[in-house]
């Protein structure tokens, strides 16, 4: 099953595209924590994005589509995967098009996890990110077990430079411009289906489920 999670920026595709990845046994692949894996490493890819996503602006196409395309034929990624946060633009779309063309393959769904502008502000700030394992917690909806510590590795968390509220604004500006053109192009490819990313977490997902199936 291969599936795209489609959402503004804090509408949980995250932590739904996590769940789907447990559930279904197939890899999660979300391009934003390849690239703080990277900024984390201090690789050359690393600090390019930095520059990009600090400012709460897209990395460009060409330094994103070839790592996606490298991350989905590997081997794990046979009975297929879950993309969380790409594609974001229509070019990234039509290179991950073209690249499963070639090899006879295509997408089954593109979910939409719709959350509305004014609530996504609230959400942002109150997400805590670990920054050694990727985990997020939110401080009223998900909290960790011990304030300000990962459940995972126990590294302190922290609020996102990109989850400050005015890079928030300001990647809600860039999602309404690039990536929310998304949503008709996979429906004119019959693939897209909404839930509704305002019910409780726990709803979220037996939503996708529905869709997904058992
Ligand atoms: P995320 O964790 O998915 O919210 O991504 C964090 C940031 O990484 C975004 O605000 C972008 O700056 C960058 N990013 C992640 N995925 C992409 C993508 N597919 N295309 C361009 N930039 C991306």
């Amino acid at each position: 099953m291969k599936i795209i999670m489609l959402g503004a920026p804090g509408a949980g595709k995250g932590t739904q595209a996590k769940q789907i990845a447990g559930k279904y046994e197939i890899p999660h692949i979300s391009t934003g924590d390849i690239f703080r894996a990277n900024i984390k490493n201090g690789t050359e890819l690393g600090k390019k994005a930095k520059e990009y996503m600090d400012q709460g602006l897209l990395v460009p196409d060409e330094l994103t589509c070839d790592l996606v395309m490298d991350r989905i034929q590997q081997d794990d990624c046979k009975n297929g995967f879950v993309l969380d946060g790409f594609p974001r633009t229509i070019p990234q779309a039509e290179a991950l098009d073209a690249a499963l063309t070639k090899i006879g393959q295509k997408m089954d769904y593109a979910i939409d996890v719709d959350v509305p502008d004014e609530n996504i502000v609230n959400r942002m700030s109150g997400r805590r990110a670990c920054l050694d394992c990727g985990a997020t917690y939110h401080i009223v909806s998900l909290p960790p077990k011990t304030e300000g510590k990962c459940d995972h590795c126990g590294s302190d968390l922290v609020l996102r430079e990109d989850d400050k509220p005015e890079t928030v604004q300001k990647r809600l500006t860039v999602y309404h411009d690039k990536t929310q053109p998304l949503i008709d192009y996979y429906k004119n490819q019959g693939i897209l289906k909404s839930v509704d990313g305002t019910q409780p977490m726990e709803a979220v997902f037996t939503a996708i489920t529905d869709i997904l199936g058992a």
